[in-house]
């Protein structure tokens, strides 16, 4: 059971480590526009995920990608007329994530991506599709954190280009010692080997780390609702069509109780309870 375990980790942890550095790579160039140009060549779209974080999007060890971002992502595709096998997942890191799409490189953000106003200068916004909320993860055994202002003399990890790192050092705990990472599995790393005191983001993502096998005891959520963080797709400044196809999609998959089913099946695992599904405001 134990050696089992502990292969299981190590598995986990070299996916990780693999996907954490593959961010910068584009092996298999897509055509530019990220897919999907419509016309003749309508062969793939692009969607950019996350690799590293389970329950949301995820890279399994044999390649394949799981999480509700992913299901709403092919969910969109197969509305814009792609199936599953026309779709690549690329790596969309927090920080990257407008540079992607404003190079082209990817159709279509689905990554826990929070729309607000200051990522709508370069980018827009189809839903928002999920409503989260920024919470606080600590190891299992610690009682010194329980709020926000608790954090003001700790360590803290959150990710470089995210609304969670930047609410903690504006308005939440100004005076902690923020380590800003490429992603939340450097952190969760971090929070283990207690290079770090806690980790913030989206209670969404923390559930889905708290949850793994190989985590079950190590952490725990402090439960706080510190932000509203409204998951939208991103896609290219402009693009009303597409906006107004995705926004169309994502209507239809809460109706047909898709969007449910894609909760339950990846968020249930997690015990996580999620908000309703929100009402959709861009391009209105
Ligand atoms: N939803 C927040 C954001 O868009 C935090 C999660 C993330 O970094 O993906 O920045």
């Amino acid at each position: 059971m134990k050696v089992f375990k502990a292969g299981a980790a190590a598995a986990v942890a070299a996916v990780l480590a693999l996907t954490a550095t593959a961010c910068g790579g584009s092996s298999d160039k897509a055509s530019g526009d990220g897919g999907a140009s419509g016309g003749a060549k309508k062969d793939k779209i692009v969607i950019g995920i996350k690799f590293d974080q389970p329950g949301l999007g995820l890279k399994t060890p044999d390649g394949k990608f799981t999480g509700f971002d992913v299901d709403v992502a092919t969910y969109v595709a197969k509305e814009l007329g792609y199936q599953p096998d026309q779709i690549e997942f690329k790596q969309a890191v927090s920080a990257e994530r407008e540079n992607l799409i404003a190079n082209g490189d990817v159709k279509l953000v689905v990554a826990s991506y929070t729309i607000n106003d200051k990522r709508k200068a370069k980018v827009d916004f189809a839903g928002p599709y999920f409503l989260a909320h920024q919470d606080l993860l600590v190891r299992a055994d610690d009682s010194s954190i329980t709020k926000a202002e608790d954090l003001n003399k700790k360590k803290l990890c959150s990710v470089t280009g995210s609304t969670s790192a930047q609410n903690v050092k504006t308005k939440l705990a100004p005076e902690a010692d923020l380590l800003e990472q490429g992603g939340y599995s450097e952190c969760l790393t971090g929070l283990e080997n207690k290079k770090v005191d806690a980790l913030t983001t989206d209670n969404s993502i923390l559930a889905g780390y708290a949850a793994q096998e190989n985590n079950k005891g190590k952490f725990k959520l402090v439960g706080l609702k510190l932000s509203d963080e409204p998951y939208g797709v991103g896609l290219k400044k402009g693009d009303k069509d597409l906006q107004t196809k995705v926004n169309a999609a994502l209507k239809k998959m809460v109706e047909d109780g898709s969007w449910q089913k894609a909760v339950d099946s990846n968020f249930g695992p997690a015990n996580y309870k999620s908000e309703p599904a929100p009402q959709i405001t861009e391009g209105s």
